[in-house]
């Protein structure tokens, strides 16, 4: 018997200017809320926070995000959360402060709401936290029996953020539909524990067609910090197609990849996005895709200002025994390499992980011509 599932927050509420009626979403999920806050985001719309929430008879605990997914930094918060009895969870800022904010509502059993202030993953749909060590290096994923009561991003917020956030928003939403075929293909289970339902495949492809066709147009918007169409289009497919596109697509061989170069100190500046962005094109390679389909994402990612070569994420020497341990790392077992179709080993990705890195130096060339 062949077991499809399909999973997704139970609210999803995107546009520009939404935060100005913040209040009016979070009433009907509780009366108090602990707030995990990102701390460069909170004098933005501290103001704008306060009032709104005056206005609904909400109250809250503040607390600053201390910048890691990571056990300690989920007990601390899940403290002073019992302890001033909280109700419920409220996360705002970047992908490591929601993955907290939904891993403190689970432990906690509080109703979850998140609030990305940049479109930089698919992480805020998800019922799943990336876990990293203290210092960063990715640790495992926690997988979470519920995805977020209610998720809100205001695009405004958004196109205000550094555009290097959209950026990477992209590349990890670029894997989407690729790992999601990968998984299809091969018959693997996805996050959801089951096989991929047509829902998710669907989603994931239309995520691809939204990027093809309007992730150009959002780049340059968002540079000029101006919410257009394309913008708006852009944010659903980073933030929604992807998180449920994944969830319940499966991934494969561009997160594996990414796993592995997390272990390398000289990525650590660089947003999981932009290193998903080259695990895509590795994984194209050890799909052995047709040239213009390479072509295709190579152009595209060079055109969006995301990586395609192994320098352009920080790693300029011993790339040989690196890009060895890379391989090794992304092969582990409890890692979503076993997800690609063929039976995929550590040598085979060295190897995928090398060629990349010269069809990335060899596009990069012609192109400074
Ligand atoms: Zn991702």
């Amino acid at each position: 018997m062949s077991i499809i599932a399909i999973q997704s927050p139970s609210k999803y509420i995107q546009g520009a200017g939404i935060y100005n009626d913040i209040g009016k979403y979070l009433s009907p999920v509780a009366t108090k809320f602990v707030i995990l806050i990102d701390s460069f985001i909170l004098p933005l719309i501290k103001d704008k926070l306060e009032q709104n929430l005056a206005a609904e008879n909400i109250q809250y605990l503040l607390v600053e995000f201390q910048g890691e997914c990571c056990h300690s930094e989920i007990e601390r918060v899940m403290q002073l959360a019992v302890a001033n009895q909280c109700m419920a969870i409220l996360g705002i800022g970047g992908g490591k402060t929601i993955d907290t904010a939904k891993a403190v509502g689970f432990y906690a059993k509080y109703p979850t709401v998140v609030s990305p202030t940049v479109a930089s993953s698919d992480a805020p749909c998800s019922a799943l936290s990336v876990m990293y060590s203290d210092k960063g290096v990715f640790d495992s994923y926690l997988f979470l029996p519920n995805n977020p009561n209610l998720v809100i991003i205001d695009t405004q917020l958004v196109a205000n953020a550094p555009s290097r956030f959209l950026a990477a928003g992209i590349g990890d939403a670029l894997a989407t539909w690729f790992e999601a075929r990968a998984c299809h293909r091969s018959g693997a289970k996805t996050m959801s524990g089951e096989l991929s339902a047509a829902a998710a495949l669907h989603l994931a492809k239309h995520c691809f067609d939204t990027l093809m066709a309007e992730g150009r147009k959002a780049m340059i918007a968002v540079q000029n910090k101006v919410v257009t169409p394309a913008v708006e289009k852009i944010v659903e497919a980073n933030t929604y197609l992807s998180g449920v596109g994944f969830e319940s697509g499966g991934l494969a061989a561009a997160h594996a990849v990414h796993n592995g170069l997390t272990i390398l100190d000289d990525t650590h500046k660089y947003l999981h996005g932009e290193k998903v962005a080259y695990g895509v094109i590795t994984q194209l390679i050890l799909e052995n895709v047709s040239d213009d389909e390479l072509e295709q994402i190579l152009s595209f990612c060079y055109d969006i200002g995301l990586p395609i070569t192994l320098a352009q994420i920080g790693i300029h020497c011993v790339i040989e025994q690196k890009m060895k341990l890379v391989a090794e790392e992304a092969c582990l077992e409890s890692d979503t390499m076993k997800n690609m179709p063929g039976n995929i080993q550590p040598d085979d990705v060295y190897a995928a992980l090398i060629a990349a890195n010269q069809y990335g130096k060899n596009f990069l060339l012609r192109h400074s011509q």
